[in-house]
């Protein structure tokens, strides 16, 4: 019988050994939107043996252009996509590990979720989240691939705690709101992130191969419109680094309680209650029923009065539509879903 890996083994760099130190190996891809779909998609097919995918969103038609493993039959059935991505890639190998996270990277998950793991893969669209990412890396020893695209270009680097800079060695601080180019503000091109997705994989792949000598250990950046490739040497400054020199981890050590996130360009807001016994979407839907419109299946409820709408998952974290201002946000989750 056909080996699925013989081309990957055939490969000098792989070979039988690396085929099987890889199915051996496990990765965590933070973010499931377009980055994330291309990553997880690479790691499955070439063998990681257990893949997690976090991600606390849900498919939208405007996603299908660039998140290559969803499609309209998701949209559909309402599944958040960590669900839908879980479900295609099983499809595609049924002989590793896949496992679907619907949540937010918090203070409160993170170190639970990348424990243990080989590596982590950056498919995160803030640097909120990159920060903590950082931190609970550096904390855990866990190596960890930052990579970010927007329109029609990216970059990516690997950070190996206690060998290379990490993050927060050369982005000191977070970027203003609104200080920078988002996907939502100027857009992004499909096959940039592919680009960026396949070196983030590639970068990966030599990690859980153990060829650390290997990695490129420069900031690449890419610009697929322009023909760009261009390699940046990223050196530790002579400043000390909050984390990595210091291990102050400010970012994974802030206070747990109930968190309030705009999303950028989607005229939403995220409410994030601190962890509970959960929420049983049975109940909930009997109460909203009176005041709008309700649905839900096993993932998420959706309920709908205008102009908002409102999605709730399980751990009672709710992406509400229709709004921007933050004390407005907390005010209806606490009228409607209250936790
Ligand atoms: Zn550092």
């Amino acid at each position: 019988m056909t080996n699925r890996y013989f081309k990957q083994i055939l490969l000098e760099e792989i070979g039988g050994e690396g085929q099987k130190r890889l199915n051996g190996s496990s990765a965590v891809v933070a973010g499931c939107g377009a980055l994330g779909s291309v990553i997880c998609n690479s790691l499955v097919r070439a063998g990681v043996g257990r893949v997690t995918i976090v991600d606390r969103d849900f498919i939208e038609l405007d996603n299908l252009p660039r998140q290559m493993l969803f499609d309209e039959e998701d949209i559909k059935r309402g599944l958040p996509k960590a669900i839908a991505a879980a479900e295609k890639l099983r499809r595609i190998n049924s002989e590793i590990t896949v496992v679907p996270v619907v949540a937010d990277l918090t203070v409160e998950n993170i170190e639970k979720i990348i424990k243990g793991s080989d590596v982590v893969l950056d498919g995160m669209d803030n640097f909120e989240t990159r920060f903590l990412i950082n931190d609970a890396c550096v904390k855990l020893g866990i190596p960890w691939i930052y990579g970010g695209v927007v329109a029609t270009y990216g970059m990516s680097f690997s950070i190996i705690p206690g060998e290379t800079p990490c993050l927060r060695c050369f982005i000191n601080e977070l970027p203003g709101p609104g200080s920078t180019p988002t996907c939502d503000t100027v857009g992004v091109l499909g096959t940039a992130v592919n680009m960026v997705g396949s070196i983030e994989v590639t970068e990966g792949l030599k990690i859980l191969l153990g060829k650390y000598d290997l990695l490129i250990k420069k900031l690449v950046y890419i610009d697929v419109w322009q023909g760009i490739w261009n390699l940046y040497e990223i050196k530790k400054d002579a400043n000390r680094c909050s984390v990595c020199d210091d291990r102050k981890f400010s970012f994974l050590d802030q206070k747990k309680g109930t968190r309030l996130t705009s999303l950028c360009g989607q005229n939403a807001i995220q409410v994030s209650p601190p962890a509970s016994a959960g929420v049983s979407f049975h109940d909930l839907a009997l109460r909203l029923q009176p005041h709008g419109e309700v649905s839900y299946n096993d993932y998420m409820l959706r309920f709908t009065i205008k102009p908002y709408e409102f999605t709730v998952f399980h751990d009672g974290r709710t992406i509400i539509k229709g709004i921007t201002d933050e004390s407005e946000a907390k005010i209806l989750f606490s009228k409607y879903i209250g936790v």
